[in-house]
Formats: structure tokens, C-alpha cells, sequence
């Protein structure tokens, strides 16, 4: 385990055997070499955890005009809020379902939200549809009501998985503004472009999505190696960030 000025971090192979104390380590700091092995070719995880939680945003913090006012924070006080990033076919879908079958967290899937949302009759719905199509990024008001949503419905789960989040830093500013706290942990996904690009190509013929072609495959990459990778001095420095350090 390699630690990143007192926060543990470690890089493993995905097919992750977590331990079953897992939803204490975001109060600890604490992790754990897993010990099953790569179900996963071609990707790693490193996880990013906090000992300290956040601060709630000050009071009188001017809320952004894209964003909701924000549900009443209280009940997203305990469970565990885990981010899951990492670029367009890496995997991150398919081992949140694993950790959420496993650890019984809720899984949040961003894109399915999403996808859910497009398919109706209105007009957000074909915005958001539009959006999605060229690869481009769903607003961040629409994201921060999807995921608030989501977790307001379920109140009684342990944990989340939201799965897709952030894809740029505005909008941990804006979650730890609503949730009103930093998530406990971040875990990315490390994926080679080409394995990424075959992965999502594969998928879109296999599963029909449409947003799986070769153009928006593209500009998802272009955004994610931007936004993402491209604009904090490291990955590492990226997920400081985003755990309120
Ligand atoms: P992938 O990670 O392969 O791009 P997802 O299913 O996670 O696939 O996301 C599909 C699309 O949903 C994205 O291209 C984007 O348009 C939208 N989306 C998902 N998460 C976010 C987010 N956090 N912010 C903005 N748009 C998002």
C-alpha cells in the first residue's frame, strides 16, 4: 500500500475481493490488499480514501443556477459515498453491480439514469437524448437532481455507488454543496485507450446503445482525458480533491 501525504492508497487489480469491513473504511482510512484475482483484463483500480469527512458548505453559500436547491441533507449524513470513475467501457459498470451484490450498496448507474430519462416524451428527456448521442456531458443541474433523487429513494441503504461521477470537478463542488459532505471514497478506474475503445465498441453492438459508435466513443474519451486527467497536475492530486483535502 503506497500513501499520498496520509491518505492510503492502493493500487489493485480489478475482480476486487474487498473485506467485508469495508463500509468502515472511510471512517478509518483503512484499506486492505484484496485477494481475489483480475476477472478484468486490462483494467486496475486504485482507490482514494478518507479518514475525515467534510464540512458541510458554509451557510450562505450561493447556490449555482444549474443546480437544485438540494434535498435536506440529514439523511445522507451516514451512509458510505463511494465515486466511481474511469473512461467509457473500463469496467466500472459491471464491478459496481459486483460491489453492490457483495456490500449491498445501491448501485447508481449515471448513464442508465440517464438513459432511463431520455427515453421519455419530454423535453429534457430528448435534450438529455441529444446529448447523449454526440458524447457530450449532461448538464450538471440534471446530474446533481439524478443522483439526489436517487438517493433520497432510497434512504435506508448503507452505501453508494455512483457510478460515472464526477466527470469534471464542478460537480464534486456541487454534490458536497447538496449532499453537503466530500464522498468517503474514490475509486478510478485505469484502463489502456485501446481496450477502452474495443470494450465500448463490442458493447454497443452487443447491447444495441447507441451512444457505443465511433464518434461519441471519441468525444467521451476526448472529455474524459480532458476534463478529467487533463486538467489537475495528477490523478492523484485529482482525488485529494475530491475527498476535501
Ligand atoms: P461511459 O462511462 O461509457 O461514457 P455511461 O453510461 O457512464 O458511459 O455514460 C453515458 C453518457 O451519460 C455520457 O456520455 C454522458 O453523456 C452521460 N453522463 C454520465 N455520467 C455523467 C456525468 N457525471 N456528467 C455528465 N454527463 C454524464
Amino acid at each position: 500500500m503506497a500513501a499520498l501525504n496520509g491518505m492510503p492508497c492502493l493500487d489493485i487489480p480489478l475482480g476486487i475481493a474487498m473485506d467485508p469491513q469495508m463500509p468502515s473504511w472511510g471512517k478509518s482510512g483503512y484499506v486492505r490488499r484484496p485477494k481475489s484475482s483480475v476477472t478484468h483484463p486490462g483494467t486496475h483500480t486504485r482507490w482514494w480514501t478518507q479518514s475525515q469527512r467534510c464540512m458541510p458548505a458554509p451557510a450562505g453559500t450561493k447556490p449555482s443556477p444549474t443546480s437544485s436547491p438540494g434535498p435536506s441533507p440529514d439523511i445522507l449524513k451516514s451512509p458510505l459515498i463511494i465515486f466511481v470513475m474511469g473512461g467509457p467501457g473500463c469496467g466500472k459498470g459491471t464491478q459496481c453491480k459486483n460491489m453492490a451484490t457483495k456490500y449491498g450498496f445501491c448501485h447508481m448507474g449515471l448513464g442508465q439514469l440517464l438513459r432511463q430519462e431520455a427515453q421519455r416524451s419530454t423535453r429534457w428527456g430528448q435534450k438529455i437524448h441529444d446529448i447523449m448521442l454526440q458524447g457530450l456531458l449532461v448538464p450538471t443541474g440534471i446530474i446533481l437532481d439524478t443522483i439526489s433523487n436517487a438517493m433520497l429513494s432510497r434512504p435506508e441503504s448503507q452505501g453508494f455507488l455512483i457510478n460515472g461521477f464526477p466527470r469534471e470537478l464542478r460537480q464534486a463542488k456541487e454534490f458536497e454543496r447538496i449532499v453537503g459532505r466530500a464522498p468517503d471514497v474514490v475509486i478510478v478506474f485505469d484502463c489502456s485507450m485501446e481496450t477502452m475503445v474495443r470494450r465500448a465498441l463490442h458493447r454497443g453492438r452487443l447491447e444495441h446503445r447507441a451512444d457505443d459508435c465511433e464518434s461519441a466513443i471519441r468525444q467521451r474519451l476526448e472529455t474524459y482525458y480532458t476534463l478529467y486527467l487533463g486538467r489537475s497536475s495528477s490523478r492523484e492530486h485529482f482525488c485529494q480533491v475530491l475527498l476535501g483535502r
